[in-house]
């Protein structure tokens, strides 16, 4: 007798292996929500060790062919990439923002940011281009050049599926190197359709690897012997251990953690354009943005008028499923993770804060989506968890200092050093704040400094492992090894044997 089957098919976001779709043979997998309905959408792969050290093999056999590749033909692909990206924005931003819950206008952005690196990418034959010394002796020339590192792994977070995989992948494919993507296990489908963009483009197979997974999978790649370099975005914590245990590895490693944004507000800043500043770069991306604002610093008799302004914007954010027209602020990325930014809503006033305004009431609380409204705490100080802790989710706090000094203390003496802004219309103080925070990244007048990709992004003390920021000039020196070439062709008639140290003659 047959049956008919209830069971609905689940969606599989498998593992992209040189060049095909590849369904994983672990046996184990994650649950994709969707963050807007409360659902789980997909089901995704869980690599196990073995079907790393596949990946690995494969990426290491194409890294020969592809290092010989000419910078031209690099470069062709590349531009081929890039106007295939574009021509997939809207596609991309869709799958974005159905497995994060941006809104859709906040992926394109997200797409944007990240397409500026595939072009800086295009630039690889100039970007490769090293120095060369006549005569540094007599009939000697030196010149350096640099070559790529082999395999090399990218595992990226959550909040930007698209952009920080191409922050990495760019750079690393066009100095020569092969590529192995490890994306965030919560919204994993955008890393499927680059991979395909990838192949349309003309990438040779195995250039470009995607293996989808946890933990498991990261381990391995920080053990694997044939992978060179790890780029690494995620949490402080996460990121401290993956540098830790991948340097000890003998490995290239650059880990850029969690933040803690401080925006400085002076008393002589235009109010209105620091509140739209605060509100936007809070509340954008319901604050899962690793260069969110999420203190103001406010000083002196600044912060009454700025609270205000600050209250009388979030009334009007309109909250909802990031697909919808006119919304602004979507959900956030599990119900765990909102439960645990509605904690420090329920914990500030029991340590001596303010709620100012409390996102935990109606409407986000009549569906089943994991959303949070915009929330304000006031009178925060250090010491409070709310400080101390990166919430990353839709919570402003504000601190109120007396002076400008005091500000600077507060902010140098956080753990975090990814970024930071003053608002100010006096220049000198600007350039002078500019001069001593201890922040990576700095923006005067500019609430989210994200550097244009012909520089490079990376934070200081906590929010960095490593030496070297990621993408731009970076990103390349990065992704390759320099050698010196000390170079003679002399006439064979004047050669002789010196056992002296050589020396410039
Ligand atoms: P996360 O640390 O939980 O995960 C990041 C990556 O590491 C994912 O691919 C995940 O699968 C993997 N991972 C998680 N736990 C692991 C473990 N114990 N061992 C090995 N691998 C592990 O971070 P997230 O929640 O996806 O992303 C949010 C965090 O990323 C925030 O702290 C945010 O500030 C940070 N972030 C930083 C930047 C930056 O440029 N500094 C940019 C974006 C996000």
């Amino acid at each position: 007798m047959s049956t008919v089957s209830t069971e609905i098919a689940v969606r599989k976001v498998n593992h992209w292996i040189a060049g095909n779709v590849v369904p994983s043979t672990s046996g184990r997998y994650g649950v994709v929500w969707n963050p807007a309905t409360g659902e789980p959408q997909a089901h995704v792969d869980f690599a196990s060790a073995a079907e790393v050290d596949g990946a690995v093999q494969v990426a290491a056999q194409a890294f020969v062919p592809w290092r010989e590749s000419a910078l031209s033909r690099r470069a062709e692909i590349l531009f081929k990439l890039r106007e295939l990206v574009d021509a997939n924005r809207r596609q991309l931003a869709t799958l974005i923002s159905l497995e994060h819950g941006k809104t859709i206008a906040d992926a394109m952005g997200e797409v944007a940011r990240g397409l500026e690196n595939i072009e800086f990418a295009c630039g690889i034959p100039h970007l490769l281009k090293g120095g060369f010394s006549e005569q540094a002796s007599r009939g000697i020339d030196v010149y350096q050049i640099r070559q790529p590192l082999g395999v090399v792994a990218g595992i990226t977070p959550f909040n930007f599926p698209a952009m920080v995989p191409m922050w990495m992948f760019a750079n690393a494919i066009a100095c020569g190197n092969t590529f192995i993507l490890k994306p965030s296990e919560k919204d994993p489908s955008a890393s499927m359709l680059i991979a395909e963009l990838c192949a349309k483009a003309g990438l040779p197979e195995g250039v470009f690897n995607v293996l989808q997974g946890d933990r498991v999978a990261v381990d391995r790649l920080i053990d694997h012997p044939e992978v060179k370099a790890i780029s690494f975005v995620g949490s402080t914590p996460v990121a401290k251990a993956v540098y830790e245990t991948g340097t000890r590895n003998g490995k290239r490693v650059q880990a850029l953690g969690g933040a803690k944004n401080h925006m400085l507000v002076l008393p002589d800043a235009d109010i209105g354009m620091a509140a739209d500043a605060a509100v936007s770069a809070a509340y954008g991306s319901a604050g899962e943005r690793c260069m969110a604002i999420s203190v103001v610093v406010a000083v002196g008799d600044v912060a009454s008028p700025l609270i205000d302004a600050i209250k009388e914007r979030m009334a009007r954010i309109r909250v909802g499923s990031g697909q919808e027209d006119g919304v602004e602020m979507g959900p956030l990325i599990t119900r765990e993770h909102r439960d645990k930014v509605a904690s420090y809503l329920e914990h500030a006033e029991s340590e001596g804060a303010s709620l100012a305004v409390d996102g935990r009431g109606e409407p986000c609380t009549k569906t089943k989506g994991f959303f949070l409204g915009t929330s304000l705490i006031d009178n925060v100080k250090p010491g409070m968890r709310c400080y101390e802790d990166e919430i990353f989710g839709p919570v402003l706090s504000v601190v109120r200092v007396p002076t400008y000094e005091a500000a600077l203390k507060l902010i140098n003496g956080n753990p975090y050093g990814n970024g930071t802004a003053i608002f100010t219309r006096d220049g000198g103080v600007a350039r002078q704040f500019q001069f001593d925070v201890e922040v990576g990244m700095v923006g005067i007048n500019v609430p989210v400094p994200v550097p244009v990709s012909y520089y490079s992004f990376g934070g200081w003390k906590a929010s960095l492992f490593g030496d070297l920021h990621m993408y731009g000039p970076e990103g390349v020196q990065f992704f390759t090894r320099a050698k010196v070439v000390t170079s003679r062709w002399p006439d064979p008639s004047t050669s002789k044997v010196d056992l002296g140290f050589p020396q410039v003659r």
